[in-house]
């Protein structure tokens, strides 16, 4: 069974504040800041075994860590045009030293495509250095005029996963295109993320970048989500920051290059897609604990003395086995209060350990995700607690590919596409001749916005819904964050 998903979609931000508060994972709007949220100590642990999947996925791949000032000076940012133009409105500025007004302006990074270019001209003169793949996992800083909503849309992004490389053609940049998008599968795959890939259009590229390529997923209120993005730059920061390499024909020329980044929004999807109406249902693949053990008090001293010896027992087998666990002893809650609370915190097992389970040599475990429970000898505890972790992983990612399957539309009528989004958001394709003027229009019409079109080829046989030429492929649009 499930439990119900009623608050969860149908008041979704009220459930994600209650969720992020109240589960002690990020204290949003107290901080006297707007746009800026704390991050509390189990939410910091989760932050961390997310940010150790992806770290751990691209150390793997040849990807280096590096770390950057966080300050870059006006002139620099300005060097590419198109980039600055992107960010201009959301740069914070640093004009002051003490009392003293400084020469030059210096940015809080938004990005650091150009701060990272820069050293690379001065690290990088060969082909022979190349591919060169750095990354860093930073704060960056967007001055949000709209209304901010906590790990969505802030103005500090504390958990900025920006990568950078940069290599000798055009073809080899494809390729590290390429590899970006598989390390992402990868990466929301471990965490049951599902995602939609479209290439964005011409009109909503990364600011100075060839092509954008996004990842998005559905939230539980419909509303659509970016959750990473990778772009392909090409010669542009190269040639604005006249960085040049010797190639492999001897010639001197500008190296091409291309960026990828995730944020918080990747723990954002993680607490929102699997959750109920008790709370999150957290991976076992980055949950802070995958176990909670709770006592149940017994009669007298003597039996609750023993269920708590057996109880530290059975946490020294899990600690062992390294399944990361806690004991939750608080004499002044009930067990009901603790298991409120836990499931909240959406630990994805529960063990309870009374007098019967003592005198049985038992353990009593409960899903967080589908709430079946079981009785599990001592001996098999182990065997047990990690088939159950892996069917809880799996049934999680099940679970969210089926919602946000469910919420993907295929309309040929312009009106009709708008009125699926209108009554229940989701994404709809529909057929698109492929020019920018009927993309606009079709965001236009539907005042939605146009995520792209499929990576991969997609066959419609189908006219454009604005022009009623033959569709090339197919147009997603959808309401976002
Ligand atoms: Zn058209």
């Amino acid at each position: 069974m499930q439990l119900t998903r009623e608050k969860w979609s149908k008041n979704f931000s009220e459930w994600f504040d209650w969720v992020l508060r109240e589960g002690e994972f990020y204290d949003y709007g107290r901080y006297p800041i707007k746009g800026m949220g704390v991050w509390m100590p189990y939410g910091f642990k989760l932050r961390q075994n997310v940010i150790n999947l992806i770290r751990k996925l691209l150390d793997l791949t040849g990807h280096e860590e590096v770390l950057f000032p966080l300050l870059i000076p006006e002139d620099l940012l300005r060097r590419e045009s198109t980039h600055i133009k992107g960010f201009e409105g959301e740069v914070f500025w640093v004009t002051k030293g003490g009392d003293e007004d400084l020469d030059i302006r210096l940015a809080l990074r938004p990005t650091s495509e150009v701060a990272i270019t820069w050293m690379e001209n001065l690290w990088i003169k060969s082909y022979k250095q190349l591919p060169k793949k750095y990354y860093q996992i930073v704060s960056v800083f967007r001055y949000e005029t709209k209304a901010t909503r906590p790990m969505i849309r802030l103005r500090e992004i504390t958990t900025f996963k920006e990568a950078h490389t940069v290599h000798e053609t055009y073809e080899d940049a494809q390729k590290q295109v390429e590899e970006a998008i598989e390390i992402y599968k990868k990466f929301f795959d471990e965490i049951g993320i599902p995602y939609v890939i479209s290439e964005r259009p011409e009109w909503d590229r990364f600011a100075g970048a060839l092509h954008t390529y996004a990842f998005d997923t559905i939230m539980p209120d419909g509303r659509v989500m970016q959750i990473g993005t990778v772009h392909h730059l090409g010669q542009n920061f190269s040639k604005a920051l006249d960085f040049k390499i010797q190639k492999r024909d001897g010639s001197l020329d500008y190296p091409h290059q291309t960026s990828y980044g995730i944020s918080d929004r990747a723990i954002a999807s993680v607490i929102s897609i699997h959750g109920d109406d008790h709370g999150p249902v957290l991976p076992p693949s980055v949950s802070p604990y995958k176990v909670v053990l709770i006592p149940i008090p017994a009669k007298s001293e003597d039996e609750n003395k023993r269920v708590l010896e057996y109880l530290q027992e059975i946490y020294e087998i899990l600690i062992k086995n390294n399944i990361s666990s806690i004991i939750d002893y608080d004499p002044e809650k009930t067990p009901g209060e603790k298991y409120y609370i836990w499931e909240l915190k959406g630990v994805p097992i529960r063990i309870e350990i009374g007098p019967r389970e003592v005198s049985s040599n038992t353990v009593f475990i409960k899903r967080r995700d589908n709430l079946e429970s079981y009785k599990v000898k001592k001996d098999e505890l182990i065997i047990r607690i990690n088939e159950i972790l892996n069917d809880i992983q799996e049934n999680l990612r099940k679970r969210a590919w089926e919602f946000m399957n469910s919420k993907i539309k295929y309309s040929n009528d312009i009106n009709e596409a708008k009125k699926i989004i209108e009554k229940e958001l989701g994404i709809v394709e529909v057929p698109w001749c492929g020019k920018n003027e009927c993309g606009l229009k079709i965001e236009e019409l539907t005042d939605t916005r146009v995520l792209g079109y499929p990576i991969e080829e997609r066959r419609v046989n189908d006219k454009c819904v604005i022009c009623k030429m033959n569709a090339k492929t197919v147009l997603r649009i959808a309401k976002t964050y």
